[in-house]
């Protein structure tokens, strides 16, 4: 069965502006270890003492998983590696000519015997040895194999071909790595042409009985070979069984997004936000009646749900049947106005969630049942050099007032207007407000969370638009409106 060493936590972690703290690699190492992967390179113990620490933390966390540390040819390196309490390292040495003569400026006799002095050091030091070819893939092929060679007879007990930047055809991989394969051999695919998992798949088949992979894909520049692809594309494509808790998938690639901060492409295969999302109207006739017509694998598969989201294909019979599904009941007058923003938005390009319905649901009805205050206009100025000013006109129980504030910020400004307005209706106070961004970009939709005191009554309200502004006063009076009818309201506020 194919083995896995995950390298999320080394060259994952090498991802421009990626750094983890010692307790975060921990909680992904230990996700990692519980999804089945073999090996955890947890680190370099040359990069820092943090990383030491982290490394340590790993070691002696008493994980399924063999704990690993990449380190150079070098005594220091191995004598780091020992005292961090590793079972293995990742010994990595440069074998192309360019890498050797100008990474290095040494020569391949020099270069080879570091290598077999760090193989030997190591294996004396009780570590398990996994020598691995830097830059193979520009390698001169003899060389390589006599490193590989003498490196198995100094007691390495594992080999790694690395495709260090992503430069291997799976023609290549099929025609050299049995030639390589003298002791167990991984390979260690980069991106940088989206041939990593084809590489990676090839070399398997070739012999490689080890796949180094990342979470999400992360790595250098383009990343290194996905984990959730390479374990998805045996099991489907294959027929081939891993060792993988496929469930678990998703929620470990959450953990490394959480924790590293780099967010999934949308369209990112398995775990992209998109990758089990269909577009009702669309497809979505074919997949009610079976969903093979439209999902290669179940979502389940990967611990993940099948999501329809709205846009400007969907009619209003399915933006009501979403709804329902929702919990909501909204009127015919509400259903259009809920239609029509789910529409505009489809316009703009954007696909509606169910989170995101559910947002706009809570703003249209809450607005369309109690006109006490209506929105008639607002306008605000802001810029460089004035102070931002907001005026609002409202409809308040029928009557016409308006409103002008100088406030902070745009926002302030028109929030104060809000306030200096309606303060005749009520002496309401804003106490919190808080803003998300449902999708990432400028055009996001904006979904502001405002919570508001009449006397002793608090109550939280939510606006939804592509302007922040125009979503918090839509916030505002949508709660001032509930805090003047005077009552509980009965509508779902707890929509995440
Ligand atoms: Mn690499």
């Amino acid at each position: 069965m194919v083995r896995f060493l995950d390298t999320t936590l080394r060259d994952g972690e090498q991802t421009p502006g990626v750094s983890l703290t010692p307790e975060e690699k921990l909680e992904i190492a230990v996700a990692l270890s519980d999804i089945g992967v073999d090996v955890i390179e947890a680190g370099s113990v040359i990069a820092s003492p943090g990383e030491r620490t982290a490394i340590k933390l790993i070691a002696d966390a008493g994980l399924a998983a063999e704990c690993c540390t990449y380190v150079r040819a070098l005594p220091i390196d191995i004598d780091y590696a020992s005292a961090s309490g590793a079972d293995s390292v990742h010994l990595v040495v440069p074998v192309s000519d360019l890498h050797i003569s100008k990474k290095l400026q040494k020569t391949r006799e020099e270069v080879f015997q570091m290598a077999m002095d760090a193989v030997v050091y190591a294996k004396e030091q009780g570590l398990i040895v996994e020598l691995s070819g830097e830059d193979a893939s520009r390698a001169d092929l003899s060389f390589l194999k006599s490193v590989f060679a003498s490196g198995v007879e100094h007691g390495a007990d594992r080999l790694c071909f690395c495709d260090t930047v992503g430069l291997m055809t799976p023609e290549r991989i099929t025609q050299e790595i049995p030639e390589l394969c003298i002791a167990p051999l991984s390979i260690h695919c980069h991106n940088d042409l989206g041939f990593a998992l084809p590489n990676t798949i090839a070399a398997l088949h070739a012999g490689a009985g080890c796949a180094h992979v990342c979470v999400n894909g992360l790595g250098e520049r383009a990343g290194n070979t996905p984990l959730e692809e390479v374990v998805m594309a045996l099991e489907i494509l294959y027929h081939e069984k891993t060792h993988i808790k496929t469930k678990q998938i998703y929620q470990l690639s959450t953990l490394v997004s959480r924790h590293t901060g780099i967010a999934r492409a949308t369209n990112k295969a398995i775990v992209g936000e998109m990758a089990f999302t269909h577009e009702s109207g669309i497809h979505a006739h074919g997949l009610l009646r079976d969903v093979r017509t439209y999902e290669p694998m179940s979502p389940e598969m990967v611990g993940r749900s099948r999501r329809m989201v709205l846009g400007k294909h969907s009619g209003s019979a399915s933006v009501t049947a979403a709804l329902t599904d929702l919990g909501y009941q909204p009127n015919e007058r509400q259903t259009k106005a809920i239609v029509e923003r789910v529409k505009e938005l489809g316009d703009e390009g954007k696909r509606i969630t169910d989170v995101e319905l559910m947002t706009i649901a809570d703003s249209v009805m809450v607005l369309e049942c109690t006109p006490i205050i209506i929105l008639k206009q607002f306008t605000i100025v802001s810029g460089s050099n004035a102070l931002p000013t907001a005026s609002v006109t409202l409809m308040v129980n029928g009557e016409e007032i308006t409103g002008a504030a100088v406030g902070k910020g745009p926002v302030d400004a028109a929030i104060l207007a809000l306030q200096r307005s309606v303060s005749a209706a009520g002496d309401i106070h804003l106490e919190e407000y808080h803003v998300d961004a449902i999708h990432g970009g400028t055009s996001a939709m904006v979904d502001v969370t405002v919570k508001l005191r009449k006397d002793d009554k608090v109550i939280t309200s939510r606006g939804a638009r592509t302007d922040i502004v125009e979503a918090s006063v839509e916030a505002v009076i949508a709660g001032m409106n509930r805090l003047l009818r005077g009552k509980n309201d009965e509508r779902r506020t707890d929509t995440d």
